[in-house]
């Protein structure tokens, strides 16, 4: 598939694009080409999974995504907007660092490591990015963490600091944390693997929850099972590509590639 055809498939009718749309994208380190040519798109309120290989290029295309890598060729549109260019007088110019910022504001990213603030409470590790970056009153931002704590399942946890809690806890912090932002669309990358098994499921639910609440999402994961419940589309990246793309039941039960065969009898 050459980009304009796939860009001409995946836009469907004129005018609708789909909230997420990567096309032809590529990412080199030096020599090494990570990602060789990724096409992807997740329409809104959709949540959007990838599996893959380790080193397979999984966490650099979710950068790419929010713009904390640059991708080296290809295009990556958000609600329209091309990522890390601005369109003037006939000519690509690139993001100055506010427009970086900007941007970033509407991408939440949840990590695998949680990556909270140790010297912050739970309630202030949520309410720090509207106070400070968004200008929020920080009694509307102390209020709104507060009711975000509770969506999370933390209702009477906001005093606690990070080392106080579990690391079930501090990942739903870190949920809320990016949901205090009010991001359009929401990027998680592997968010269970650094916990213990027995706290998985309370992130999972979490994460559920947005989703069932309509928040569009990527998540890279190896929870096949939360991928068949919950995605409307899965993908499988493996050297830089994405190899296969589909209904996630259809994909798990019949992959048609031998590539995804193996991976899946090696997760499953
Ligand atoms: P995955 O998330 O699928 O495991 P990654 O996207 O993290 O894969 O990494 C893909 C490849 O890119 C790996 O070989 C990794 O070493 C390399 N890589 C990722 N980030 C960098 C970087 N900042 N500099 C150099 N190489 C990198
Ligand atoms: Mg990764």
């Amino acid at each position: 598939m050459t980009s304009t055809t796939t860009s001409l498939a995946e836009t469907g009718t004129a005018g609708h694009l789909p909230l997420v749309l990567a096309e032809q994208v590529t990412k080199s380190f030096g020599n090494h080409q990570v990602l060789s040519g990724i096409d992807f798109s997740v329409e809104a309120g959709e949540v959007a999974c990838i599996i893959g290989p380790s080193g397979s290029g999984k966490s650099t295309f979710l950068r790419c995504l929010n713009a904390l890598e640059k991708p080296n060729g290809g295009r990556i549109r958000i609600d329209g907007e091309d990522v890390g260019f601005n369109y003037r007088k006939g000519k690509f110019h690139e993001w100055n660092s506010a427009e970086y910022a900007k941007f970033r504001l509407n991408v939440g990213m949840v990590f695998q490591r949680f990556n909270l603030f140790a010297n912050m409470t739970a309630l202030e590790n949520v309410a720090c990015g509207p106070a400070r970056v968004k200008g929020e009153p920080k009694k509307l931002a102390l209020a709104r963490a507060e009711e975000l704590l509770e969506r999370v399942g933390l209702a009477g946890h906001g005093h606690k600091y990070p080392m106080k809690l579990s690391g079930g806890q501090q990942q739903r912090v870190a949920i809320a944390r990016s949901l205090a932002m009010d991001p359009q669309v929401m990027l998680f990358d592997e968010p269970t693997s650094a916990l213990d098994p027995e706290l998985v499921d309370e992130v999972l639910e979490v994460m559920k929850s947005l989703a069932v609440g309509g928040m569009t999402m990527v998540l890279v994961t190896h929870e096949i099972g939360f991928a068949r419940e919950v995605a409307d589309s899965l993908a499988f990246i493996d050297g830089g590509v994405v190899v296969e793309k589909g209904n996630p039941r259809e994909l798990i039960a019949n992959p048609q590639h031998e590539r995804t065969q193996q991976f899946l009898s090696k997760v499953l």
